[in-house]
């Protein structure tokens, strides 16, 4: 046990990464090994996250399809192992456009109900394994439990927990840096998404718990802290401007301090963000 806690303290503090570069227009992945087994595969696309258990994958969000291949690659980099489940985090492009390419015949996908609707509106390969609220799944040595905790960044969320690696998958939920979208179509719910930060601040007490963000570094339980944080200060900010009956131009012409206090972030959904806020705000 002693050994195993080492191990996971090293793996936190010292994460082993290399760069996995291919030929061509191929994308240049970063992987790191964030725990043993647990590994994220970053850039071109949101995050994708890979446990090894058994003799067997499973594999969180599938980036883009055009780049199926180089994922392949990427993942058997990490070891040379069917995938037997894909999980989606949620419908959106850099999330599961790679669903039709990366499968094979052996992989089962995995979605919220309300993902797998919206994945199959927009033409990609749907789930074959749906969930409302809570699904969990044995794999190999690993316990992996897929929670929908109602509309946040959409209304098809999926955070995933390992629960021997101590890791948290965070999927929309959590983006470190950069601005998540945030759009009335895709069923986002700016006060749904704080109460899921809120519940899971205090469902995850775990000092040890590894956050692996949809976009981002990972980290510990502080990202979900920040990201909470963040919601918070935005729709503080536009209730705070409808209190002074402010119109929404007047309200986004206005927002300067708050531009400049994220300036470094990445994305470009910053001013959807405010003008949902003040819409909810409204409210
Ligand atoms: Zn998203």
């Amino acid at each position: 046990m002693k050994l195993r806690l080492l191990a996971i303290a090293l793996s936190t503090l010292t994460p082993l990464a290399c760069f996995v570069a291919y030929a061509g227009q191929d994308p240049q992945y970063e992987v790191v090994e964030v725990r043993d087994g647990v590994h994220v595969i970053r850039g071109a696309g949101a995050n994708t996250v890979v446990l090894e258990t058994g003799d067997e994958l499973l594999v969180v969000d599938s980036k883009f399809a055009r780049h199926g291949g180089a994922l392949r690659r990427a993942i058997e980099s990490i070891r040379a192992a069917p995938i037997r489940w894909l999980i989606n985090s949620h419908h959106h492009a850099e999330n599961c456009d790679g669903n039709r390419a990366l499968p094979t015949e052996a992989t089962r996908i995995v979605a919220h109900d309300n993902a797998d609707r919206r994945m199959r509106e927009d033409s990609r390969r749907g789930a074959d394994v749906r969930f409302k609220s809570r699904l969990t799944l044995q794999v190999g040595d690993e316990t992996v439990t897929c929670h929908h905790k109602g509309a946040a960044h959409t209304d098809g969320d999926t955070l995933v927990h390992f629960h021997d690696a101590r890791v948290l998958v965070a999927g929309g939920l959590i983006a470190v840096e950069r601005h998540p979208a945030a759009a009335t179509e895709d069923g986002t719910d700016l006060r749904g998404w704080i109460r899921a930060l809120v519940e899971l601040e205090r469902d995850f007490r775990d000092d040890e718990l590894i956050v692996i963000p949809g976009d981002g570094e990972h980290g510990g339980r502080a990202l979900i802290t920040n990201q909470l944080a963040y919601l918070r200060e935005v729709l503080d900010y536009m209730e705070d401007a409808q209190r002074h009956g402010l119109t929404q131009q007047e309200a986004l012409r206005n927002a300067d301090l708050l531009r400049t206090k994220f300036v470094d972030y990445g994305g470009d959904h910053f001013e959807a963000m405010l003008r949902l806020a003040y819409q909810v705000a409204g409210r």
